[in-house]
């Protein structure tokens, strides 16, 4: 297939559970420095599709390149090393460290003999730390244990401890589910902030928040995309409000 300018090109892709048709020859173009939203109803397929672009899952036909690579068939840590981030539901970060060591942990290691411990704790790392702990609104929490956090900063860590990795594609499912109104409000600057420079992929059905956050809207059903477009293109299209918005 051609070359392309996206950092996502997903291209006919296909994944079929005993017969059954999850992703449907779906084709999904991202940009740099785009934040796209995925909506549509339950079932829909749309954490499948995270699934198959992390490689958690894989695709029986069709091509997702990222950065113009070939992802299909590439194991799982090869995708994250390329530069793919995905935060799934439930965070998991380490409850009885401090938010300092679970963002240094996360810290993409040497590669050699010299990994581990000693590696964590070099200026670059800590330097690294510090500037993340700000973008996600924990630069006065570095000291804290993490089982300490509220719900909202504990998902907020999670942002933190992908973004170490620095992720050119960060995917995101439900981020704001259980949030405060606040969080969700702290939330939707957050993510328009690290979409600069890369591009992220949020799933979400609080509509409020997706009109808040969404460059474009991507809307799902029966494992094909039904509609595509800006928040008011999507929102007045008769077939979107029938499977989905007029629920
Ligand atoms: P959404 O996130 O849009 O709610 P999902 O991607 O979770 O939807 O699921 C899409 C469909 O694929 C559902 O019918 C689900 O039951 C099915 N499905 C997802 N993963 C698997 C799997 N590993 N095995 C079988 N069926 C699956
Ligand atoms: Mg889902």
């Amino acid at each position: 297939m051609s070359n392309t300018d996206f950092m996502l090109a997903v291209e006919d892709l296909t994944v079929s559970f005993d017969g059954f048709r999850a992703i449907d020859n779906l084709t999904l173009y991202v940009d740099r420095d785009e934040l796209r939203v995925i909506i549509g109803p339950n079932g829909a397929g749309k954490t499948t599709l995270l699934d198959l672009i992390c490689g958690k899952t894989r695709a029986t036909g069709g091509s997702i390149k990222f950065a113009n690579r070939e992802m299909t068939g590439l194991a799982e840590y090869r995708i994250v090393r390329a530069g793919v981030g995905r935060k799934f539901q439930t965070p998991s970060i380490y409850e009885n460290l401090s938010v300092f060591q679970n963002l240094a942990v996360s810290f993409p290691r040497g590669r050699g003999v010299f990994g581990a411990l000693m590696f964590r704790t070099t200026p670059e790392v800590r330097q690294r730390v510090a500037d993340v702990a700000a973008e996600i609104g924990l630069g006065d929490a570095l000291g804290r244990e993490a089982a300490q956090l509220s719900h909202g900063q504990k998902q907020w860590l999670e942002i933190g401890m992908l973004l170490m990795q620095e992720p050119q594609l960060l995917m995101l499912d439900e981020p704001i589910a259980g949030m405060s109104v606040r969080e969700r409000e702290q939330t939707a600057e957050l993510l328009k902030r690290i979409s600069r420079g890369r591009a992220v992929i949020v799933i979400e059905h609080d509509m409020d928040f997706v009109k808040r956050i969404a460059d474009k809207v991507t809307v799902m059903h029966q494992g094909k995309i039904l509609a595509e477009g800006s928040m008011e293109q999507v929102q007045n299209d008769p077939r979107v409000i029938d499977v989905y918005l007029g629920h």
